[in-house]
C-alpha cells in the first residue's frame, strides 16, 4: 500500500491572536465632529462669544497648584460643589502632598478626610488607585493623552478634558458637565443627555480655540442665569434660544 504522503507543513507568519491583538477601547478614540448646519454652528458661536463677554473670568474653580491635584479635585468634584471640594483638599493634599504619598494613603484616613464631598467610599478608591496607577505607570506623573487619562480609575471624559486642557494645556475636547447638558439641550442645539453627542456636536460648533472655555462659560451661565429655573429675563441670549420663557 502506498504511503501516505506527509502534508508539507508550511510555516504562516506569525501573527497575534485576535484575542490578544490589543485594539483601543471605543472610548478612547479622539471623538468626531458631529454633524451640524452651518445655522447652528453660527447660533452656536455667537452663545459662545456673548458669554465669553458675559463671564471673562470663567474658569477652574477648583483650588489646585500641580496637574494632580487638579485631577483629585476633580474626581472629588462629581455630584458635589466645587466650593465644598476646595473645603477638603487643604488638608487632604497636607496629608498626602504627592502621587506616592496618596496612593500609600489608609483608606480609612481618605474617607474621613473626603466624606463631606459625598460618596466618600468610591472616591477615596479611585483618588487612592489613580495615585497609584500614576506612580506605577506614569512615573509619577500625569499622562498628557485622552486615551491614556482615561485608563485612570475613575477618570471619565469630563475629568480627562479638565485635566487636560486646565492643567496640562493639551487641547482635545470640551468638558461636558451637568450646566453643559442642561443648556446644550435648552438652546436647542441637541436633543440628547448623552455627554460624548454633546461634547461631539460642541468640538463641530465651536472654533477649536474655544474649546478650553467652552465649558466654563456653560458653567458659568448655569450656575448664574440658567439655573433649575431659568431666569431668562436676565439672559444675554435669550433671543437665541428657543427655550426661553417670557417674563
Ligand atoms: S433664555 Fe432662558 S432657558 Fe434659554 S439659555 Fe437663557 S436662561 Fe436658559
Amino acid at each position: 500500500m502506498a504511503k501516505k504522503k506527509a502534508k508539507k507543513k508550511t510555516t504562516r507568519p506569525k501573527t497575534k491572536r485576535a484575542s490578544t491583538v490589543k485594539k483601543p477601547p471605543a472610548r478612547l478614540v479622539e471623538l468626531a465632529p458631529a454633524s451640524i448646519s452651518s445655522a447652528e454652528r453660527d447660533r452656536a458661536r455667537e452663545v459662545v462669544r456673548r458669554l465669553g463677554k458675559e463671564y471673562p473670568g470663567a474658569g477652574v474653580m477648583l483650588n489646585h497648584r500641580n496637574p494632580w491635584q487638579l485631577l483629585i479635585s476633580t474626581i472629588l468634584a462629581a455630584q458635589c460643589t466645587d466650593a465644598k471640594v476646595n473645603e477638603v483638599t487643604p488638608e487632604l493634599f497636607k496629608r498626602f502632598p504627592t502621587p506616592k504619598a496618596l496612593a500609600a494613603a489608609d483608606v480609612r484616613t481618605l474617607e474621613r478626610i473626603i466624606h463631606p464631598t459625598g460618596f466618600f467610599r468610591n472616591k477615596s478608591k479611585s483618588i487612592k488607585n489613580a495615585s497609584r496607577a500614576i506612580v506605577e505607570r506614569f512615573g509619577g506623573k500625569l499622562p498628557r493623552t485622552m486615551e491614556e487619562m482615561l485608563t485612570l480609575p475613575g477618570v471619565a471624559r469630563k475629568t480627562a478634558n479638565v485635566v487636560l486642557t486646565d492643567a496640562l494645556g493639551v487641547n482635545s475636547g470640551v468638558v461636558v458637565d451637568t450646566h453643559n447638558i442642561r443648556l446644550s439641550g435648552r438652546l436647542g442645539f441637541v436633543k440628547t443627555a448623552d455627554p460624548v453627542e454633546i461634547e461631539r456636536f460642541w468640538i463641530a460648533a465651536a472654533e477649536r480655540k474655544d474649546w478650553p472655555v467652552v465649558g466654563h462659560l456653560l458653567y458659568s451661565h448655569g450656575q448664574q442665569v440658567c439655573g433649575r429655573k431659568p431666569r431668562c429675563g436676565e439672559c444675554v441670549v435669550s433671543d437665541l434660544c428657543p427655550s426661553r420663557e417670557s417674563s
